[in-house]
C-alpha cells in the first residue's frame, strides 16, 4: 500500500493551463481528439458526458481538470470507479507523474484509511479514487460536506458510467446511489465517462445521473489498429492454438470464454502447449485472481483466459490480441472486450470463433432468464445485431461503427475486407430445411432439434428417423447435396435472422416463426459465406520487425541494431524499477517512450526533453538513470 500512502511528490502548484499540464505532467505534446474541448469545458466548471472508445484517452479528460482545478485552489477531485483491484496501480501511475493521489477502499486497513482521510481534509490530495459503495456512505459524505463547506471539492469524475445502466453489460446497483452527488453538491461539476455508447445505455446514463444539461462529447469509436476477424467454429481449441502460434507467439492477450469450467480447461490446454496462460473468473479465490491479474499486468507475454469478469479498466497498453471462443451477449460487450487490444496504437487482433451452438446458447439464456418481457426483447434485439455482424460478408468495422451510429467506408483491416468471402446462395437449402421442419411437426406433432432435421434432409437413416417414420417423408434425402457444415451455416443464419426459433423449453427444438414464411416462399434470399467449410485462407501477416523467433515489440520495429540494444537495456532497467515500485512496467514508461529514447541515443538530459511520455517528474526521477543505461 506504499503507493497510496507515500508523501505527495506533488504538482499541486504550478500553471493551471491544461496545455501546460499535458506537457509538464504527462509529457505529451498535444491533446487527442476531443480531449481539449472536454478538459476546457470541465476546468471551467461544466458537467460533461464523455463517450470514448477504450484506449481513446479518457483518463486525461478528468485528470487534467483535476490538476488544473486543484492549482486554481478549488480542492480535490473524487474519482468514482468500480475497479478496486486496479486503484493501487492507477494511483501509482499518478504518483509516477508527480500527482498527489490516493484511494479509499476495502483493501486499506483502519490506520491507512484514517491517514488518507486526514490528508484529504488537509487538502493534500488532488485525486481521490473510491468505489461507489464507499462514496455513498454517511462517513464519506460527511467528509465531502466538510470539504464542500470550505470550497475544497473541485470535481466528481464518474468512471465506467455505464455501470449505472441495466442495459450496459456491467450493471452495478451501487451506481444508482450516485444521484446523491448532484443532489447534495449541486455546484460541484461532474464528468461521467464510458466506452459504451449504444443509444439505450447512453440515454440511461443521462437520466440516472441527471446529466441532461451536461456537455456531450462523443468521439469516433473506431479503433483502426485493431483487425477484426470472425471465424466459423469447428474445433475451437485447435483453432485458437493455431491462431496464437501463427500470429501471436510470445504476445500478451486475452481469451474470453463463457463459463468458468471452460476457462480452467482452456488455460490448462494452452499452458500444456507452452503458452504462458493463466485462468481468471469470479469463482477463483480473490487473492489468486488478484495475483493472476498482477502477473498479466506486470509480466510480459501472459495470455489471460477469462470470463467477462476480467478486463474492465485494464489499461495494459500492449495487449496484442483478444480472442473470443464463445460468442458474447451483444455488440457492446464484444466491442468493449476487443477494445482491450492495442491501446498503444500498434497492430492488434480481435478474433472470434462462432458457431450454431453459440446462437442456440445465447438465445436460450435470454429465454430462460427471469427478466420481464420487454427486457428480453431488448436483449434479443442486441443479440440479433451481434449475430448479423458474425454472419456479415461485408466490412465488419462498417457494421460495428454503424451500430454506434457512425457512418464509415470499408476499412481494409478486417477479415472480410482482406479476404472477401465467397458467397453462396443458401436459399434452396433454407427452404428445404424449413419445409422439413414444417412437415415433421405436422406428421409427428412435436418439434425436433437441428441434428435430426439435418439427418432427414441429407437422407441419413438413423434409429430416430426409423422410430418416427421420418425416412418416409418427402423431404428425406432431398438435400443430399449439402454438407452438414453448409446446412449448419444455413440454420445458424435462419436463427440469427429470426426465421427460425430455438425453443429452449422443449429440448432446443426448432420452430417456425412469422419470419419463416417469406424465406419458404423464396421472397427473402439467404446468402452465406462459401468459405465456411473450406480451410480459411491465410491472411497476410503484418510486419512484426525483429529477426524472427519471438515477436519483437511493435514499438521498436523500426530501430537499428544499436538502438535495439539500447531498447533492450532500457526494458530490463524498467522491469527493475517497476518491481521496486510494485507497479506494472508500462506505468513507468510505455514501450513507445523507451523506443523513442533508444532512437534518440541521448547524451544529455536536454536530449530527453520532449520525448513523448516523459513529463517533468519522470525526467527528474529517471533522467540520469536513463542516460546511464543508454550509454553504459
Ligand atoms: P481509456 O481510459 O479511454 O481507455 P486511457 O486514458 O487509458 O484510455 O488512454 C489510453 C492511452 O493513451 C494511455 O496509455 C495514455 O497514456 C495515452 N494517451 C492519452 N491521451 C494522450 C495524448 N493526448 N497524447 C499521447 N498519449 C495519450
Ligand atoms: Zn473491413
Amino acid at each position: 500500500m506504499t503507493a497510496a500512502l507515500s508523501p505527495s511528490l506533488d504538482t499541486r502548484s504550478g500553471s493551471a493551463d491544461p496545455q501546460r499540464i499535458l506537457q509538464e505532467v504527462f509529457g505529451y505534446d498535444r491533446f487527442r481528439g476531443p480531449q481539449q474541448a472536454i478538459v476546457e469545458h470541465v476546468v471551467a466548471g461544466g458537467d460533461a458526458l464523455v463517450l470514448m472508445p477504450t484506449g481513446g484517452g479518457k483518463s486525461l479528460c478528468y485528470q487534467i481538470p483535476a490538476i488544473a482545478r486543484q492549482r486554481a485552489g478549488l480542492g480535490v477531485t473524487i474519482v468514482v470507479s468500480p475497479l478496486i483491484a486496479l486503484m493501487h496501480d492507477q494511483v501509482g501511475a499518478l504518483h509516477e507523474a508527480g500527482v498527489s493521489a490516493a484511494f479509499l477502499n476495502s483493501t486499506l486497513d483502519w490506520t491507512e484509511t484514517q491517514d488518507v482521510e486526514r490528508r484529504l481534509a488537509r487538502g493534500e490530495i488532488t485525486l481521490l479514487y473510491a468505489a461507489p459503495e464507499r462514496v455513498t456512505t454517511p462517513r464519506f459524505l460527511a467528509l465531502l460536506d466538510g470539504l464542500r463547506e470550505r470550497g475544497r471539492l473541485a470535481l466528481f469524475a464518474i468512471d465506467e458510467a455505464h455501470c449505472v445502466s441495466q442495459w450496459g453489460h456491467d450493471f452495478r446497483p451501487e451506481y444508482r446511489g450516485l444521484t446523491v452527488l448532484h443532489e447534495r453538491y449541486p455546484g460541484v461539476p461532474r464528468i461521467a465517462l464510458t466506452a459504451t455508447a449504444d443509444d439505450l445505455t447512453r440515454a440511461d446514463i443521462v437520466e440516472r445521473l441527471q446529466l441532461q444539461d451536461a456537455g456531450r462529447f462523443v468521439s469516433s469509436f473506431d479503433r483502426p489498429n485493431i483487425r477484426y476477424a470472425i471465424v466459423e467454429k469447428k474445433d475451437v481449441t485447435t483453432q485458437l492454438l493455431r491462431f496464437i502460434e501463427a500470429e501471436h507467439p510470445g504476445d500478451a492477450g486475452v481469451v474470453y470464454c463463457q463459463s468458468r469450467k471452460r476457462v480452467e480447461e482452456l488455460a490448462q490446454t494452452l499452458a500444456d502447449a507452452g503458452i504462458h496462460a493463466l485462468p481468471y473468473h469470479a469463482g477463483l479465490d480473490a487473492a489468486l485472481r488478484q495475483r493472476h491479474q498482477d502477473r498479466f499486468l506486470r509480466e510480459e507475454g501472459v495470455v489471460m483466459v477469462a470470463t467477462i469478469a476480467f478486463g474492465m479498466g485494464i489499461d495494459k497498453p500492449d495487449v496484442r490480441f483478444v480472442a473470443h471462443v464463445d460468442m458474447p451477449k451483444n455488440i457492446e460487450g464484444y466491442y468493449q472486450e476487443t477494445g482491450r487490444a492495442g491501446r498503444d496504437g500498434a497492430a492488434a487482433d480481435a478474433w472470434m470463433a462462432y458457431g450454431l451452438q453459440d446462437v442456440v446458447n445465447q438465445a436460450r439464456m435470454i429465454d430462460e432468464s427471469p427478466a420481464e418481457g420487454d427486457f428480453k426483447q431488448v436483449m434479443r434485439g442486441k443479440l440479433d445485431a451481434l449475430l448479423a455482424l458474425a454472419e456479415a460478408t461485408d466490412c465488419r468495422r462498417v457494421r460495428l461503427l454503424d451500430y454506434f451510429g457512425e457512418a464509415s467506408t470499408p476499412c481494409g483491416n478486417c477479415d472480410n475486407c482482406l479476404n472477401p468471402p465467397e458467397v453462396w446462395d443458401g436459399t434452396d437449402a433454407a427452404r428445404k430445411l424449413l419445409s422439413t421442419i414444417y412437415w415433421i411437426k405436422k406428421q409427428s406433432g412435436i418439434g425436433f432439434g437441428a441434428g435430426h432435421i439435418m439427418d432427414i434432409l441429407r437422407g441419413k437413416a438413423t434409429d430416430k428417423t426409423a422410430q418416427y417414420g421420418h425416412d418416409k417423408l418427402s423431404t428425406f434425402g432431398l438435400g443430399a447435396e449439402f454438407s452438414e457444415a453448409q446446412l449448419r451455416g444455413v440454420l445458424r443464419q435462419l436463427i440469427a435472422t429470426g426465421a427460425l426459433h430455438v425453443n429452449a423449453e422443449a429440448y432446443n427444438t426448432l420452430q417456425l416463426t412469422d419470419g419463416s414464411r417469406a424465406v419458404l416462399k423464396g421472397e427473402v434470399p439467404v446468402r452465406l459465406r462459401a468459405s465456411i467449410s473450406a480451410p480459411a485462407a491465410r491472411k497476410p501477416r503484418r510486419e512484426r520487425g525483429g529477426s524472427g523467433g519471438k515477436a519483437a515489440s511493435p514499438a521498436a520495429a523500426s530501430l537499428d541494431a544499436a538502438a535495439q540494444a539500447r531498447f533492450a537495456a532500457l526494458k530490463s532497467w524498467r522491469a527493475e524499477v517497476a518491481r521496486e515500485h510494485n507497479l506494472p512496467a508500462y506505468v513507468i514508461f510505455h514501450d513507445a517512450t523507451l523506443a523513442a529514447i533508444a532512437e534518440r541515443d541521448p547524451r544529455t538530459i536536454g536530449d530527453l526533453q520532449g520525448v513523448s511520455g516523459i513529463g517533468a517528474k519522470k525526467l527528474e526521477a529517471y533522467g540520469d538513470e536513463v542516460l546511464r543505461v543508454c550509454n553504459g
